[in-house]
């Protein structure tokens, strides 16, 4: 039975591997931008976290547009960076 035999999971995406060098060198060629960025952030976020923060900041964007304290500048900057986020967030749930 190959069932008991030990292996070795990828942290990342669960692949399994036969031997810890195998993972070492999975982990190195297709993780290694994951395991810098996971050094440098404290908290970890999952992508629907990460998802409901950017539709928020959305929402506060678009509130802030109508803000009557701004100026037309401000307004088209803010019009700007939130319709920026926008096609950023339809292109990430398109490549799901
Ligand atoms: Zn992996």
């Amino acid at each position: 039975m190959e069932e008991a035999k030990k292996s070795y999971k990828c942290k990342y995406c669960g692949e399994a591997f036969e031997k810890p060098l195998m993972l070492a060198w999975h982990v190195r060629s297709k993780h290694k931008s994951v395991k810098k960025r996971e050094k440098k952030a404290a908290e970890k976020v999952t992508p629907a976290e990460q998802l409901n923060k950017t539709i928020e900041a959305i929402g506060i964007l678009k509130g802030l547009q109508v803000s009557p304290n701004l100026s037309e500048g401000e307004k088209k900057l803010l019009g700007d960076v939130s319709k920026t986020i926008e096609e950023l967030l339809t292109s990430v749930r398109k490549g799901k």
